[in-house]
């Protein structure tokens, strides 16, 4: 199939989106609770924190998705991205126990388990025909240093060398540094040789110390989070962010949140997609959640697309929130909606129930039935394919009795 490609800083945005934005935002009107944020998109400008508080208030929820569905549109049309991609989580067995994890196993537990290498591969063979990414992260292992990474994604490597790896989170990252006792510098730079292609987002949790404390205490800091992305990202590797909602957070932590990753992406440019997803509570230690509606879930796109303008995607998350929201916050401001997947176990123990193991033709209609074009993109958003399929043999359409 023909493709097109694009840099890694650009990721198929298009450079005048700005331009765009503000031609699409002039031709509609707007309620006037809107209207400073309104002229600050018209005018280019970035939007503040308040803005963004003042989005999430905003009485009229499809108000603010209709907003931030221009703002997609500015950049991308109605192209939406999907990716073929494999989830294998390397090991279950974490030394942290963060309260909202219903995928962490202590050692002794009896379904703890951590694949050797030669699984690994054995895991990856089984869709080696099928994917071009695999997202791999794992529990903190109290005896893999960052030698044992280096051999696995080695071995990943030499078997599929067209297969890119995109593993280890942040404060993954950190504890390899913290087992080999080296920094995070040369951490990521022996991964890196070794065939790490890019860093996954998770961790970020809120960025905000006094909620960490308490929702993934001993977790890395907000600052750590930061810093080994930064690092990550001067050393040319890309990566993603995430943000987890509905613990225990305020509206303004979650927008201090976007304006600290909108920050860090400024450096470098190298945040390639910004992954919002509500906690789920199954299997987890956390009673005092509030929890996240579906109205927050869509309201959180909408605003993340308006306030991460140094970002370039947004991605619905289905393993969390389902392929119905997914669809629909595709109409919110996303453009971007989770792969194949084929298997997930760390959303799923929580309690998710969205499909796994979709084929590329599966992943297309759901994002043609949204209403979008669907490209199937590589892992580093730097090559492009159109999946055409054929419309529905029978139109979905219900009788009305009269
Ligand atoms: S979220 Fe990660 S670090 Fe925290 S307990 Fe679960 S596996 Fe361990």
């Amino acid at each position: 199939m023909p493709g097109w490609i694009s840099t890694p800083a650009s990721a198929g945005c298009d450079a005048d989106w700005a331009a765009n934005l503000s031609r699409m935002v002039a031709a509609k009107q707007w309620s006037s609770g809107l209207s400073d944020i309104v002229n600050k998109l018209q005018s280019g400008q970035r939007l503040t924190v308040e803005d963004g508080i003042k989005l999430y208030e905003h009485p009229n929820l499809h108000e603010v998705g209709q907003l931030a569905n221009m703002a997609k549109m500015a950049r991308y049309r109605e192209y939406v991205f999907f990716n073929s991609n494999v989830h294998i989580n390397q090991t279950n067995i974490c030394v942290l126990a963060c309260k909202f994890c219903a995928f962490r196993r202590s050692k002794r537990q009896s379904d703890a388990y951590d694949l050797s290498i030669d699984a690994y591969l054995e895991e990856m063979a089984k869709y080696a025909n099928l994917v071009d990414e695999v997202h791999s992260v794992g529990g903190l292992h109290p005896d893999w240093d960052v030698e044992h990474y280096e051999n696995l994604i080695n071995a990943a490597k030499q078997h599929y060398p067209d297969i890119a790896i995109k593993a280890l989170t942040a404060v993954e990252i950190k504890h390899l540094s913290q087992q080999s006792d080296i920094t995070y510098q040369e951490t990521l730079e022996r991964l890196k040789a070794a065939g790490l292609d890019s860093l996954p987002g998770g961790g970020a949790e809120i960025l905000n110390d006094d909620v960490r404390k308490i929702i993934c205490n001993g977790k890395e800091s907000s600052s750590e989070y930061l810093e080994i992305h930064r690092r990550a990202h001067a050393l040319g590797i890309p990566s993603n962010c995430t943000m987890l909602f509905g613990t225990i957070e305020s509206i303004r932590d979650r927008v201090l949140h976007m304006d600290q990753l909108r920050k860090l992406a400024d450096e470098y440019n190298l945040f390639q997609c910004f992954v919002p997803y509500p906690f789920l509570p199954d299997s987890t230690r956390l009673p005092e959640a509030q929890l996240a509606t579906s109205n927050e879930v869509l309201r959180t796109i909408a605003v993340s697309r308006l306030m991460l303008d140094s970002i370039p995607h947004i991605k619905a998350y289905r393993m969390n929130i389902g392929d119905e929201v997914a669809e629909l916050a595709l109409n919110y401001g996303a453009d971007d909606i989770d792969g194949t997947v084929r298997q997930e176990s760390i959303m799923h123990l929580a309690g998710a129930n969205s499909s796994l193991n979709y084929d590329i033709y599966q992943m297309a209609k759901l994002v043609k039935d949204a209403g979008f074009v669907p490209i199937k993109r590589n892992t580093t958003y730097t090559y492009f394919t159109t999946i055409n399929i054929e419309p529905p043999k029978r139109p979905r359409r219900l009788n009305v009795i009269a």
